[in-house]
């Protein structure tokens, strides 16, 4: 069996296999991820079955609000408050706690921008997880050291 351990992330026997959200028996979960001040952006306020979710603000035009991601990669649990996201908006993101925006990292296959979610405290790009800031792409790349993982190489995991 394929073992995978990262910093910030660790494979998990897949709970939601019962539930056929998700059929493989191991999933990829984001356990670390940090604002570009080091704020923890995982939060054990939203839960995703036994998962503390990725909690972001969100902002577009003259609108603002939280959204809250699973740490799952691959399945698209989403929740928000205070705003409707629509397939195909481009929202920017920022820090809940200081309100910084998260850089850019890339530009996404889509033409949007993938969003630089950093899996260490110290703003280090050596180890991102960057995610598509379109409403409906689930594009996302993880970056690790010389190791660059991209959507389809992690469902192929
Ligand atoms: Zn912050
Ligand atoms: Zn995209």
């Amino acid at each position: 069996m394929k073992r995978f351990d990262k910093k910030g992330m660790m494979i998990y026997p897949n709970p939601l296999r019962d539930q056929k959200v998700l059929q493989k028996e191991e999933i990829l979960v984001i356990k670390e991820c940090y604002c570009p001040n080091g704020h923890s952006l995982i939060s054990s306020r939203v839960m995703f079955n036994e998962f503390e979710g990725l909690v972001f603000k969100v902002k577009r035009s003259d609108k603002e609000g939280l959204v809250a991601l699973t740490p799952v990669l691959g399945n698209k649990s989403r929740i928000t408050i205070d705003v409707d996201l629509k397939d195909g908006e481009i929202w920017k993101i920022f820090c809940p706690e200081c309100d910084i925006a998260l850089p850019y990292y890339t530009k996404c296959e889509c033409g949007a921008d993938l969003t630089t979610f950093f899996t260490n405290n110290k703003a280090d790009y050596g180890s991102i997880l960057g995610l598509c800031n379109r409403v409906g792409c689930y594009h996302a790349t993880i970056r690790h050291g010389d190791e660059l993982l991209t959507k389809s190489m992690l469902e192929a995991l």
